[in-house]
């Protein structure tokens, strides 16, 4: 299980994060809404370890081990993944070397072996046709050039070859079409299983509607706010954010 106890996160010199704790059981998939500018992203980037983002004070677990302690790698080989609000361009790398690289440092991490080069390919076709994705794509650089629909659709891709038990989704549904939230949102749901947690971060409730939540958290002014069922998410949409921001302040 995941679990964060009065996390304080810091960027540069301003605290974002400020004494924020939350627990999603293993096989839960608990959304965290919250308005603009609230702290959503430094969550998914404290708990991945991006650089620059400094937990100053409280705790963060998954399964038991400190996330704090470890570094970015480390972290993705205990299966902790973020699927990024807006997807990495990597110009020069292509799409397949890339995750075929993420998967073979994750395997070496966990002390298993590497996967060829033939059976990387088997592997990845089998997953784009389940995505309805043109295999061709994943021969271009990483995202270069890709839609909007085409990155999250490529997020997806790795997370279903690289098997993550954490799995932080940071609006995911920021420039989708329905089509693409679909077709995104059922590879997100193939992924749900009994040992596997997530956390969906999103602004808009229109995402729960595919991707259906045990728990829904609302993140405010740094700090979780109110938790509910999934019926909170219906009444944010109605309501707005107003009324825990002004209460969190
Ligand atoms: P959300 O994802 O909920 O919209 P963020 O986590 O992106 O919110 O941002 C929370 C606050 O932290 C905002 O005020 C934002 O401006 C600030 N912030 C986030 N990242 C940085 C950064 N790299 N440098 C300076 N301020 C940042
Ligand atoms: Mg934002
Ligand atoms: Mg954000």
């Amino acid at each position: 299980m995941l679990k964060i106890n009065n996390l304080h996160v810091s960027v540069g010199d301003k605290p974002i994060l400020k004494g924020l704790t939350l627990e999603v059981p293993a096989g839960e998939v608990h959304a965290v809404m919250g308005p603009n500018g609230a702290g959503k992203s430094t969550l998914g980037y404290a708990l991945s370890g991006r650089p620059g983002y400094e937990a100053t004070k409280g705790t963060a677990s998954w399964n038991g081990d400190d996330l704090l302690a470890l570094d970015p790698a480390e972290r993705a080989a205990k299966g902790v993944f973020l699927s990024f609000q807006y997807p990495l361009e990597i110009p020069g790398v292509p799409a397949m070397t890339f995750i075929r690289t993420a998967l073979n440092a994750q395997k070496r991490a966990r002390g298993e072996e590497e996967v060829s080069a033939p059976a990387f390919l088997k592997l990845v076709r089998a997953a784009s046709e389940r995505l309805k994705m043109n295999f061709e794509m994943l021969k271009r650089p990483l995202n270069v050039g890709f839609s909007g629909g085409e990155k999250k659709r490529m997020e997806i891709l790795q997370m279903a070859l690289l098997e993550p038990s954490l799995l932080i989704l940071d609006e995911t549904d920021s420039g989708l079409d329905i089509d693409a939230l679909r077709i995104v949102s059922e590879g997100v749901n193939a992924l749900r299983s009994p040992e596997r947690s997530m956390l969906v971060i999103t602004h808009y409730q229109r995402l729960l509607d595919y991707i259906k939540p045990d728990r829904v958290h609302v993140l405010a002014a740094g700090r979780i706010v109110a938790s509910g069922g999934p019926e909170l998410a219906l009444q944010l949409e109605a309501e707005g954010y107003d009324r825990y921001v002004s209460e969190a302040a």
